[in-house]
C-alpha cells in the first residue's frame, strides 16, 4: 500500500528510445494504465537511464525522447494529478537496489533471458553490446520494486523481465525478511516479506505485430505506427504492408498483421468477417481493408492528436518538465522508503538519509 493514499500500487514505464508511442504501446499498456489510473496509486516511469544500453552516444536524443513520451501520455489521457510520473536517474534508491538484487539473480539465468535474448537479435546488437545492455534487466528488477507495486502493466515481450522480478522480490524476503520457502508469492508481505510479489497485467493485445509483419511493433525497429503520425503518415504506413497468400495453402495466414490490426481496431463483428473473407479464400480486397483501418485508427488518435497540438514547442516542454519534477519528487519519498527498509534487512542501515528533487 502507498504511504500517502490506501490504494494498492502500480509501476510500468517506457523507454525513451524513440520519439513517441506507438498502437503496440498503446493496445499493450497505455489502455490498462488508462482503465486503472482510479483503483491504484500509478507510478509511470521513463526509463531514461536504460535508453543509455543502446542510445549512450545520443544524450541529446534521449532527452527529447524523453519529452516527446511524456506528451504522448498527457495526450492518451494519462492524468498527472492522479497518477505519478517518474523520471528514472532522478530516483536513486533504484540505481543502489540494482547493486543488491544484482546479487540475487545468477548471470547466466540473466543472460538466457528470452526477452534479452530476442532483444539482442532484433536489434542486431550482435556481441558487441556493452555490459551495461543485460545490467537494465536487473535494473529493471529495481525500478519496479522500489515502488511495491502489486501490479505491473507491460506487453507480452516483458513476461519474461516480470518472472525475474517476481524471483528476485521472492529471493529477497525469503533470504533477508524470513520468509518461508512453502510460503505463496501471494503472501509474502503477510508472512514478514518487504516486497509484494508483483504480478504482470497483460494488455488487451499482449503482443501487436509491427508493420514489417515479422516483429512485435517496436519503437526502435521501424515497423510502428506512432501515435503522433499524421492521419496520411498512418495510412501511408497501412498500404505499405504487405499481404501475401502462404503458397502451402493458397491462403492469407490468420496471424498476419493486418488481421490483428483489424482484430485490436475494428468493431468485433468486423473483425470476424473480415477474417472469415480471408479463411475462405476469397479474394479479399486488401486496399478497403486497409482504408478500414486507416480510418478507425485515425478515429482513435484523432483527440489524442488534439491534446498533443496543445504541447507544443516551450510551453509544452515547461509542462513536461514540472509533471515529472513534481512526480519524482513524490517518486522519491516512496523509493527512498522501500530503500531504508531494504537496508534494514540487508544490515547496511547506518543512518537515514533525506533527498530532494
Ligand atoms: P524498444 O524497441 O526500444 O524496446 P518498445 O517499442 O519495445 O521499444 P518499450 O519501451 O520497450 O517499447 O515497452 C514499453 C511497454 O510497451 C512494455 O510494457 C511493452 O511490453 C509494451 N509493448 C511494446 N511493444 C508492444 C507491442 N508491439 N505489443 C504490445 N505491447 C507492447
Ligand atoms: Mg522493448
Amino acid at each position: 500500500m502507498s504511504p500517502t493514499t490506501s490504494k494498492p500500487r502500480i509501476l510500468t514505464g517506457d523507454t525513451p528510445t524513440s520519439t513517441g508511442l506507438h498502437l503496440g504501446h498503446y493496445v499493450g499498456s497505455l489502455e490498462n494504465r488508462l482503465h486503472l489510473q482510479d483503483e491504484y496509486d500509478c507510478y509511470f516511469l521513463i526509463a531514461n537511464v536504460h535508453a543509455f544500453t543502446t542510445l549512450m552516444d545520443k544524450p541529446d536524443q534521449i532527452r527529447a525522447n524523453t519529452i516527446g513520451i511524456v506528451k504522448d501520455w498527457l495526450a492518451v489521457g494519462l492524468d498527472p494529478d492522479r497518477s505519478t510520473f517518474v523520471l528514472q536517474s532522478e530516483v536513486p534508491a533504484i540505481a543502489e537496489l540494482t547493486f543488491f538484487f544484482a546479487m540475487l539473480l545468477p548471470f547466466n539465468k540473466v543472460m538466457r533471458n528470452p526477452t534479452l535474448k530476442t532483444e539482442i537479435e532484433t536489434k542486431g546488437l550482435g556481441d558487441s553490446y556493452p555490459f551495461g545492455f543485460p545490467m537494465y534487466a536487473v535494473g529493471q528488477c529495481a525500478d519496479i520494486l522500489a515502488f511495491r507495486p502489486e501490479l505491473v502493466p507491460v506487453g507480452e515481450d516483458q513476461e519474461a523481465h516480470i518472472e525475474m522480478c517476481r524471483d528476485v522480490a521472492a529471493k529477497f524476503n525469503q533470504m533477508y525478511c524470513g520468509v518461508g520457502n512453502r510460503v505463496p508469492p501471494e503472501e509474502h508481505v503477510k508472512a514478514g516479506g518487504l516486497f509484494p510479489v508483483p504480478k504482470a497485467k497483460i494488455g488487451r493485445v499482449a503482443r501487436l505485430a509491427g508493420t514489417d509483419g515479422v516483429n512485435k511493433m517496436s519503437k526502435s525497429l521501424g515497423n510502428a505506427i506512432f501515435l503522433y503520425d499524421s492521419e496520411k503518415e498512418v495510412q501511408k504506413k497501412l498500404n505499405k504492408i504487405t499481404v501475401q497468400a502462404d503458397p502451402a495453402t493458397g491462403l492469407v495466414p490468420q496471424s498476419h498483421a493486418l488481421l490483428q490490426y483489424c482484430d485490436a481496431f475494428l468493431p468485433k463483428e468486423r473483425a470476424a468477417a473480415i477474417r472469415a473473407e480471408y479463411a475462405g479464400g476469397k479474394d479479399v480486397m486488401h486496399g478497403h481493408v486497409k482504408a478500414e483501418l486507416g480510418a478507425a485508427i485515425n478515429a482513435l488518435l484523432a483527440p489524442m492528436r488534439e491534446r498533443r497540438a496543445t504541447l507544443e514547442g516551450e510551453i509544452g516542454d515547461a509542462k513536461v518538465a514540472e509533471v515529472i519534477r513534481r512526480g519524482t519528487s513524490k517518486a522519491n519519498a516512496v523509493a527512498e522508503e522501500t530503500l531504508y527498509l531494504a537496508k534494514k534487512a540487508l544490515k547496511v542501515d547506518f543512518g537515514a538519509r533525506r533527498l530532494s528533487f
